[in-house]
């Protein structure tokens, strides 16, 4: 394998592309927004300067992955000649679904066709295209660069073949992948989800308040981080919809999300992405907050 794309370049996509570019491989970075891409390329830089800056890579390293990544906005283009595609773009079924269906007709018979959706079924995604034993899922974690977690979930048709080659890749990256089958929620959601959600009805019913939810969590629980500030990195919304695919999916109460989540993903209160959720993310916040830091 040598010529990947990544469609989507949100939170996990440029994460995604940033992983296989360090470890030598030419990525097309795709989205239908200029401003998703020049927001993911800056990231991407960010996150290596950073890496730079803690010694773990070199200037040289730097370079070669900033160099073995393109940005295109037209599919058909970005995924010429690749050997794999990652598709991470927004958790919609719909959007999957027409995703999957260009991709299966502008790519190569021999392209596997990866999905790094958090919740929706495999399956239904192979189901529209004609290659469903080359479609599986390839579930990062955020952040990419970071987290050594790769849920791998094989279709209902996923051949071993293709599950084989995702896992070696996987290991190629410095990952650790885990081999699940195509339920809702599949491993990491279906138990992460429910605490999450449990979280914000804490919080609904006014048993207490966001931090000393979190703080409960963290220091009782060791998480590195309490459910609410993670639902923020994570994004309300991409939350919201895991939590509707498994409600919809195992048609049981114990998945409907908090009315909370619902009224703030509708008000448009996303979490870090948009500057607010639990916790405020805003610039004049974080301006406060290194003016605290050089006042104290
Ligand atoms: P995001 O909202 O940050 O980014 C989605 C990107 O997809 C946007 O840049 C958008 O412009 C782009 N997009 C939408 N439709 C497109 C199309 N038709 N073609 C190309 N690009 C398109 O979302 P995200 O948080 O990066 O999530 C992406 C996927 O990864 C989702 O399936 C999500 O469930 C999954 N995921 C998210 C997390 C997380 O912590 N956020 C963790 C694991 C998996």
């Amino acid at each position: 394998m040598k010529i990947i794309a990544v469609i989507g370049a949100g939170t996990m996509g440029n994460g995604i592309a940033h992983v296989f570019a360090q470890n030598g491989f030419q990525v097309n970075l795709i989205d239908i927004s200029e401003a998703s891409l020049e927001k993911g390329l800056s990231t991407i830089g960010k996150n290596l300067d950073r890496m730079l800056y803690k010694e773990k890579i070199t200037e040289a390293e730097k370079e070669s992955t900033l160099k073995n990544i393109s940005t295109f906005t037209q599919v058909k283009i970005g995924v010429e000649n690749t050997d794999l595609v990652v598709e991470a773009a927004t958790e919609n079924l719909e959007i999957k679904l027409n995703i999957f269906k260009d991709l299966d007709a502008l790519c190569d018979a021999k392209t596997i066709l990866a999905t790094n959706t958090s919740s929706i079924s495999i399956t239904q995604i192979a189901a529209v295209t004609q290659r469903p034993e080359k479609v599986i899922g390839m579930h990062f974690m955020n952040p990419v660069p970071i987290m050594k977690l790769v849920e791998i979930i094989r279709g209902y048709s996923t051949s071993d073949e293709v599950t084989q080659t995702i896992m070696d890749l996987s290991q190629k990256l410095g990952k650790t992948p885990t081999e699940v089958n195509d339920y809702p929620g599949f491993v990491a959601n279906r138990i992460l989800m429910p605490m999450i959600n449990e979280a914000v009805e804490t919080l609904f019913h006014g048993v207490a308040g966001v931090k000393e939810i979190d703080t409960v969590m963290k220091l009782g629980m060791a998480h590195p981080m309490g459910p609410l500030q993670l639902a923020d990195f994570i994004g309300l919304d991409v939350c919201l919809s895991i939590l509707n695919v498994m409600y919809n999916g195992f048609k049981n109460p114990k998945y409907a999300p908090c009315p909370l989540l619902v009224n703030m993903v509708m008000a448009g209160k996303l979490g870090v992405k948009s500057g607010e959720g639990f916790y405020d993310y805003s610039e004049s916040r974080k301006a406060e907050k290194v003016a605290a830091q050089f006042s104290s």
